[in-house]
């Protein structure tokens, strides 16, 4: 039994859901922009395809140019800015949910990490698992 890929941010106005029982990969993202948007040395991901992912709520979304050179959009909660998800550019129909927001982060540790090249000296990361020093994902694909 799979639990639903689902959360919401911190007000409980905005939810989303996932209509998949897997996601595609689970992986943490050490990248600067990570590091600013979240205030944290890193950001736990959770990557679902776009045509699976539904959203209510009110949001807002932030553009900025991504790690990788591609246009990175990020959604906020319009009231209490929680970061829910993004969507990359170089990954075309994906949903990257920022995994802390999902109802139960506990069951998505992640299977990589990537842009360890930007993570700063104290982070601390799971040796056991691979590293990206960019992206981990390839552009166009
Ligand atoms: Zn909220
Ligand atoms: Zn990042």
């Amino acid at each position: 039994m799979t639990e639903k890929i689902e959360g919401g941010c911190l007000c409980g106005q905005v939810r989303y859901q996932a209509n998949c029982t897997k996601p595609l990969f689970k992986v943490n993202c050490h990248c600067r922009d990570c590091q600013r948007l979240s205030g944290s040395p890193y950001v736990a991901l959770v990557g679902v395809k776009e045509t699976s992912f539904t959203v209510t709520g009110d949001l807002n979304c932030f553009e900025h140019q991504g790690g990788s050179g591609g246009a990175m959009k990020s959604y906020c909660c319009s009231k209490c800015n929680s970061r829910i998800y993004g969507t990359p550019e170089i990954a075309k129909g994906m949903v990257l949910i920022i995994a802390m927001s999902l109802d139960k982060p506990e069951s998505y540790s992640a299977d990589a990490d990537m842009f360890v090249k930007q993570a700063v000296s104290w982070d601390i990361m799971n040796s056991e698992i691979p590293k990206f020093d960019g992206s981990m994902f390839k552009r166009g694909g």
